[in-house]
């Protein structure tokens, strides 16, 4: 949940302002430059006011209190009616737990006694008693009675939401277009609630360029910056910030010769964006004549209509999880078909891959954290679909029968044993036999693809091509795991090289033999959307590219530009070399075409 954010009176203009002037390096995550006043986003995430109420004040105070336990007592027993048959036994339990501990005397009863005896806002003291509460949990041995005390801190969050009255997004006013957001990190669910508001950019201390909270800043077409270490720190409420989002560098309180420069450069970016538009009805073609395809990557239905606007010819993948967060509960299935037919309808024919839920690492469900104590190595994606047959199957259940209205693909993510293969097809053809049970409708020659991310499958790429209809290439977990870099944690984000010869290998590969088989291969990580890699896609064979819509018209360019044949020849001899100079160079050769 988003944090309490203050907000003060800002100024109206774009002015330099009095602060001194200073640069931050951080990694960009977004193209283009905004330039605005900041707002801070509370690090702290149950950071609250504190004060003391006047004494005829306290009586309201009381009522304040109560009526929020209430409220979220009446919202938990809610969602624990509404749970369905089909969602995980833990969701019910998580909630009975939650309501056990609203419950609890030292949260819904002392907190009472400190604003009477001491006049607290009620606030704070929740805030007082829910501290001494985790700490007793975080004294116990038993580590699942420890992790208790995130129940705890998520109770208290709700208890705090009703207070405040916020809603879950940030507090800005809607009419304001150049507030940049300083925050110390943000979840992707935080970022998905800011698809609802205009920022001019982001800044945030934490993260790694292919985090999913950088995807989706990249998604809202906005600079930003991650990995910026201490910015939530040295920068204050309102204060004037230019955020260069390629070169990653935030610039507090600039003078007005570099305002100035930066403004120009704003206004020659938006130049060359507006002529890259009239790429869009322009068919993709290498300048040797090879066509290629150029899909998009959304996250919730809503993103269709950039991606029509940037003339993508098919969804190359759906991150389906992004409608189950922000929430308590579960998507139902009806739920989930609305969400699916509603893209693949306005795709009007056009394919769209659905991929299944890739829940878990930095993407859980609320309440729901199953991480485990690595989560980006734990129970994620088709693990733990496969550990929730109901829940996975009322997904398959809702993609097929999508699959009625228009082209859909399945799309299977970080499988990396064969077996895990055959169980979810084994769950597809169940989801089928139950629709046709009930005599519901759905494609029945529904094409099935396998993520490939992880390097064991990658490795054993034959057993993959020969189960599955066409692959597709995750290029931000591929190189997290070949690597072994936490594509979260900015503290190692500089050893994230999507260079590396051995990602290189590894892509170069599964790209060739893919092809040998006759499945279609896909790049539809980050790479794909990296304008420095698309050359050297062309050049290892691959023709078919998913991307965020943003980036897609600046690909088609490229690929107007690149010969294949040529990349070809290129990207053969970068495999070939170990020096990493002369790689640069011959990548850089290979960029210049034109
Ligand atoms: C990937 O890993 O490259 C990918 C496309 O999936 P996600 O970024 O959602 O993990
Ligand atoms: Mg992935």
């Amino acid at each position: 949940m988003m944090a309490k954010a203050e907000l003060p009176p800002r100024a109206s203009t774009l002015a330099p302002g009095a602060g001194a002037s200073f640069t931050v390096h951080g990694a960009g995550v977004s193209g283009g430059i905004a330039i605005g006043h900041a707002h801070l986003i509370s690090s702290a995430r149950l950071e609250v006011a504190h004060y003391e109420v006047a004494p005829e004040a306290v009586k309201d105070e009381i009522r304040r209190f109560k009526s929020a336990i209430a409220e979220v007592r009446g919202e938990l027993a809610g969602l624990q009616a509404s749970v369905s048959a089909s969602a995980p036994a833990e969701l019910g339990a998580f909630l009975n737990v939650h309501l056990m501990i609203l419950d609890d005397a030292q949260i819904s009863q002392l907190p009472l006694e400190l604003i009477r005896a001491r006049r607290c806002n009620a606030e704070w003291a929740l805030m007082q008693q829910a501290e001494a509460l985790v700490q007793q949990f975080e004294q116990f041995e038993d580590a699942y009675l420890r992790e208790r005390k995130n129940d705890i801190l998520q109770v208290v969050e709700r208890v705090l939401k009703a207070m405040l009255g916020t809603g879950q997004a940030p507090a800005v006013p809607g009419h304001e277009k150049n507030v940049i957001v300083v925050a110390h990190d943000l979840s992707p669910a935080d970022m998905i609630l800011f698809k609802r508001h205009q920022f001019a950019g982001f800044v945030t201390d934490l993260g790694g360029v292919t985090s999913h909270s950088a995807i989706v800043a990249r998604s809202l077409n906005i600079p930003a910056i991650v990995g910026m270490h201490h910015a939530r720190n040295m920068v204050r409420e309102n204060e004037l910030l230019i955020v260069d989002g390629r070169e990653g560098v935030l610039i507090v309180n600039p003078d007005s010769r570099v305002l100035a420069e930066y403004q120009q450069r704003q206004r020659l970016i938006e130049r060359a964006r507006k002529k890259l538009k009239r790429l869009r009805s322009t068919p993709a073609e290498t300048s040797d004549g090879i066509p290629i395809e150029l899909h998009a990557n959304i996250e919730l239905p809503q993103d269709v209509q950039a991606a029509l606007e940037a003339g993508a010819t098919g969804i190359g993948l759906f991150r389906s999880e992004f409608l189950f967060l922000n929430r308590d509960d579960l998507p139902s299935e009806d739920e989930q078909f609305d969400a699916y037919r509603q893209v693949v309808e306005a795709m009007d024919g056009l394919p769209v891959t659905i991929r299944t839920l890739d829940l878990g690492a930095d993407k859980s469900i609320n309440g729901a954290d199953r991480g485990g104590p690595n989560p980006a190595l734990g129970l994620r994606a088709i693990r733990f679909c496969l550990a929730e047959p109901q829940m996975f199957l009322a997904q398959l259940r809702a993609i097929l029968r999508a699959s009625a209205h228009g082209k859909v693909r399945i799309l299977v993510p970080m499988l990396a044993h064969a077996y895990e293969i055959e169980q979810a097809l084994a769950a597809i053809a169940q989801a089928k036999e139950q629709l046709d049970d009930m005599g519901a409708d759905y494609d029945r020659g529904i094409e099935v693809g396998g993520m490939i991310e992880v390097p064991a499958a990658a490795l054993s790429l034959r057993v993959f091509a020969k189960k599955l209809d066409f692959l597709s290439i995750g290029t931000n977990d591929l190189i997290q795991y070949t690597l072994a870099i936490d594509r979260t944690d900015d503290t190692v984000a500089h050893l994230y090289d999507t260079m590396h010869p051995a990602v290189l290998y590894l892509i170069s590969q599964t790209i060739q033999a893919g092809h040998k088989v006759g499945r279609d291969v896909v790049v539809c990580g980050e790479m794909a959307g990296d304008l420095d890699a698309t050359a050297l896609l062309l050049g290892f064979g691959l023709r078919q590219f998913s991307m965020h819509p943003a980036q897609l018209l600046a690909v088609k360019q490229q690929v107007l530009r690149t010969s294949a044949a040529e990349a070809r020849i290129i990207a053969r001899r970068i495999l070939r070399t170990d020096d990493p100079e002369k790689r640069r160079q011959l990548l850089a050769r290979l960029n210049a075409q034109d």
